[in-house]
């Protein structure tokens, strides 16, 4: 018998071809394997039990990038053909692609690095089939060498003859090369002597590195320096926030950090993003790497670089972003020696240009599954699959902070990697070439365009100026509930709680701490928090203590405990402030739960200001006693909506306080309070609606305390709990989600 057989999914540039040559060989098949713009075709012929156990091994065997999503089977009439083998690509049509990761380094490459004898001893940019960068070379399709940034190193002949071998492991790997023919590495500044030596001179002596890696250019000192590390935070004008760490491999890892299964096999996947896990008392990392955190940022080398980089200095290495404060990572070679010049005492670099800035991901282990804080190098451009396929071509344009985009056809939705904070011209410039950049590869060219509700996000108003395309305004929280259940791939309804900072009501008003019953079509608010003027406007989200004033006064009618030291603190701009909030000038009311916290956390003395997005409700969370299981209780009054009062919080807090109650007491009484109060609205919701599912999410699901106890309190009254596992809760994820509500909206039309 002879059958056709298609495949698709990543499988082109990961070896997918010569395997499957080997497989037929093995069993004795006639036929034919080649590329076409939809994946792979196979043709084969001979009996029927070696057919059946070909398409029983295809996918079991299949090599470590594959990932395949498809097999169709289709019979043919027999030719007689003997022989099988390996055709030329077939490329017209639509193209239907995916492209692969990045990939870190494989263990037969690292094997090659360190043999003296081999071709590629100590050679950086070592790659092959199943290894090395992808997406972040790729500079137009079809997934070929002259459309990656290789195109400008020539193989040489011992190259070409492995690139054309399908025995070898090599075979098609576009980026291969080798010292004669590929990338070189280069020092600019700092002591001489070979590159990678003078790097690590140059790192144990307590200098500052650039380093170029896969999607941009890195920040790097000793970890155990905490003068060097000080150093870099003082140029990079980053006050607080943590710094992740690369360690050689996970015995290194777990000497720094509690590991559970799960994280360890995050830390070592191939996608090698940064994992956040507990770190270990007396870790040997210098304070000024993560201050007052009590977790650290990890991560395993994942070029040969850096595991040549790491041997040398003998010791982990802080590797952060490439970049001034809020700024995007730098990754062209001139932008980063003009931005890093007075940062980095040096560069460590190559000629290998990189096409798309991509930084580190970032993602944490909850019991037992992924919980992503930030997808992108690694994972960026594998689509989330999408359980119901979108009639018509869309973008999601995402959020404003953390913003990623995403493009979706069929059922692939293609979340963007982390675009960032669309704030500058520089971030808006790569969303708007990233967008470009994704229709191109992926041949998407967006009939309806799914954005966020708030005129002044710039992504709301890159949404506003295209021609030509359906607009769907989708609610902020909608979306992040929406971006939950894309994620588990489930349709609704739902009861979901979209706890984050700030998003966009459909009613104009600032909202954040929302249940909604929700479909992938629609959503009905039921409940929120209840409204707290920010007084001030955007100065409450720098500065928590206007939250505490803010709650205060609603919490004590306008008399609150005039011993409090956030009030002593603050003494000076109190009054005004509490004015500005009963006034309702420049202070717009928020059912924010970012805000509540934030209130808490300038009550308890966690900090007043911040310096970075979120860090009042993350440093919160690190001082909470996590064995305490008493909780505050709070009201729930009202009607359609139904409100919760975070003020009974606040109150329970300050008596708590000002009774002597240790502030980690507090804190974890604080936080079961929250998480039973969602419990007791899921419940008041489900007795009104019969809907016995839970969908979380929003940027305050980050903190891990809260999660593990809202999921506990949710399962314990017996609903179902969905949590993300894809992409990040915060506003990372709500361009899928966009996706996901404009899918179904069009599906109903
Ligand atoms: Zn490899
Ligand atoms: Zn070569
Ligand atoms: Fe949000």
């Amino acid at each position: 018998m002879r059958i056709g057989v298609r495949v698709e999914g990543v499988v082109q540039g990961v070896g997918f071809r010569p395997y499957v040559h080997a497989l037929a060989e093995r069993l004795g098949l006639a036929g034919k394997v080649g590329n076409d713009t939809a994946g792979v075709f196979i043709e084969l012929e001979g009996g029927e039990p070696e057919i059946d156990e070909f398409l029983a091994a295809l996918p079991q065997q299949a090599p470590p990038l594959a990932v395949i999503e498809q097999v169709r089977t289709e019979q043919l009439s027999p030719t007689g053909q003997t022989g099988f083998r390996i055709v030329s690509s077939e490329r017209s049509g639509r193209r239907d692609t995916l492209i692969s990761a990045d990939s870190a380094t494989c263990e037969d490459c690292l094997r090659e690095l360190a043999d003296p004898a081999d071709r590629r001893f100590g050679y950086p940019f070592i790659n092959c089939t199943n290894c090395g960068p992808r997406f972040t070379i790729v500079r137009d399709v079809p997934y070929d060498r002259p459309f990656t940034t290789m195109s400008g190193f020539p193989m040489c002949d011992f190259c070409a003859a492995e690139y054309h071998d399908p025995a070898d492991r090599r075979y098609h790997a576009q980026p291969i090369c080798c010292p004669d023919c590929g990338p070189q590495l280069r020092m600019v500044g700092g002591p001489g002597g070979p590159a990678l030596q003078a790097a690590a001179k140059l790192l144990c002596d307590g200098g500052v590195l650039a380093v170029k890696g896969i999607g941009g250019y890195h920040l790097a000192v000793h970890a155990s320096d905490h003068e060097a590390a000080a150093t870099l935070r003082d140029r990079k004008h980053r006050e607080d926030k943590p710094f992740a760490v690369m360690v050689a491999d996970l015995d290194e890892a777990r000497t720094l950090c509690e590991l559970d299964d799960t994280a360890a096999a995050l830390l070592t996947s191939r996608r090698r993003p940064v994992v956040l896990a507990p770190r270990r008392a007396g870790a040997p990392v210098a304070p000024a790497v993560a201050p007052g955190n009590r977790q650290l940022g990890l991560m395993l080398p994942y070029t040969p670089l850096h595991h040549m980089l790491l041997r040398e200095t003998a010791g982990a290495i802080v590797l952060t972003s490439g970049n001034v404060s809020d700024e995007p990572i730098a990754y062209r070679d001139d932008d980063a020696t003009d931005r890093l010049d007075g940062i980095a005492d040096a560069f460590l670099t190559h000629d290998r240009p990189i096409h798309t800035r991509t930084d580190d991901s970032v993602t944490r282990a909850f019991r037992g599954t992924e919980q992503p804080v930030r997808r992108s190098r690694g994972y960026a451009p594998e689509p989330v699959r999408l359980v119901q396929p979108v009639p018509r071509p869309v973008l999601g344009c995402g959020a404003e902070l953390k913003n990623t985009f995403c493009l979706a056809r069929g059922s692939h939705a293609f979340v963007s990697h982390h675009v960032g904070d669309l704030e500058n011209y520089e971030t808006l410039r790569s969303y708007t070439e990233g967008i470009a950049h994704f229709q191109r590869l992926f041949d998407i060219t967006p009939e309806v365009v799914g954005h966020d509700l708030h005129p002044e996000y710039l992504s709301t108003k890159h949404a506003l100026e295209l021609d030509g395309v359906e607009l769907i305004g989708v609610q902020h929280h909608h979306a992040h509930i929406a971006s939950c259940l894309a994620d588990n791939g489930v349709a609704g309804p739902v009861l979901g709680v979209a706890f984050d900072g700030l998003g966009y009501g459909s009613d104009a008003t600032i909202w954040g701490g929302e249940f909604m019953l929700a479909d992938l079509a629609g959503f009905e608010r039921l409940a929120h928090l209840t409204p707290t003027p920010m007084p001030g406007g955007t100065a409450a989200i720098r500065q928590p203590w206007r939250m505490a004033a803010a709650y205060l006064d609603a919490a004590y009618s306008g008399a609150p405990p005039h011993t409090l030291g956030v009030l002593d603190r603050n003494a000076a701009d109190w009054q005004t402030v509490v004015e500005l909030g009963r006034r309702g000038i420049n202070a717009p009311l928020t059912s924010s739960a970012g805000r509540l916290f934030d209130a808490v956390a300038a009550i308890l003395g966690v900090r007043d200001t911040i310096n970075y997005e979120g860090q009042a409700a993350i440093e919160l969370e690190q001082w909470a006693d996590p064995d305490v299981t008493e909780s505050y209780p709070a009201t729930i009054s009202g009607s359609s909506p139904l409100q919760l009062s975070g003020a009974d919080l606040v109150r329970c807090v300050v008596e708590d306080l000002l009774a002597g109650v240790d502030p980690p007491v507090i804190v974890g009484r604080f936080h079961t309070g929250v998480a039973e109060a969602i419990v007791a609205v899921c419940r008041r919701l489900r007795d009104s609606t019969g809907v016995g599912t839970v969908a979380l999410s929003g940027g305050v699901f980050q903190n891990l305390l809260l999660l593990g106890r809202t999921v506990d309190g949710l399962e314990g009254a017996g609903f179902g709990v969905l949590t993300h596992h894809r992409v990040p809760c915060n506003d990372g994820g709500v361009s899928l989600g966009q996706v996901a509500v404009v899918g179904a909206l069009d599906r109903t039309d």
